[in-house]
């Protein structure tokens, strides 16, 4: 079963916390055991897990990404946007989350945050839940 989250980002860089959309689309698909992959079908955004409670640490990751890859290095690819692929890639475009007794085991500081880097834009998560 398939299940898609439309997202709208608001600024460049961006993560969006889409742990509670994750946690009502599994309520919907009814699945006891398995495994939740979360996947971003796009080449300047992706997802990653991390601490939720304090938003400190997504401005640091951020941060971070940004010192290491910044917007303008005199890249090859002349769409002006070549430091949000390089983030992409760096933080990847999926994740898994083992499902246990109808919920997610996510750790009590844990959430699924989809990564913006190169909005506004519309964009999409899907979701994957397989049984086992
Ligand atoms: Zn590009």
């Amino acid at each position: 079963m398939i299940k898609y989250l439309n997202i709208r980002s608001k600024q460049r860089i961006e993560f969006i916390d889409i742990t509670s959309d994750v946690e009502n689309a599994l309520r919907e698909a009814g699945i006891e055991d398995g495994v939740c992959y979360v996947y971003v079908p796009h080449t300047t955004a992706g997802v990653t897990i991390n601490e939720g409670a304090d938003p400190a640490v997504q401005r640091d990751i951020q941060n971070s990404l940004t010192r290491l890859v910044p917007h303008d290095m005199g890249y090859f690819h002349r769409e002006g946007n070549s430091d949000a692929h390089i983030k992409s890639s760096i933080v990847g475009a999926s994740a898994y989350v083992p499902i246990d007794g109808g919920k997610l085991t996510l750790g009590t500081w844990q959430s699924i945050y989809f990564c913006e880097f190169d909005g506004p834009r519309h964009r999409r998560t899907v979701l994957k839940f397989i049984r086992g």
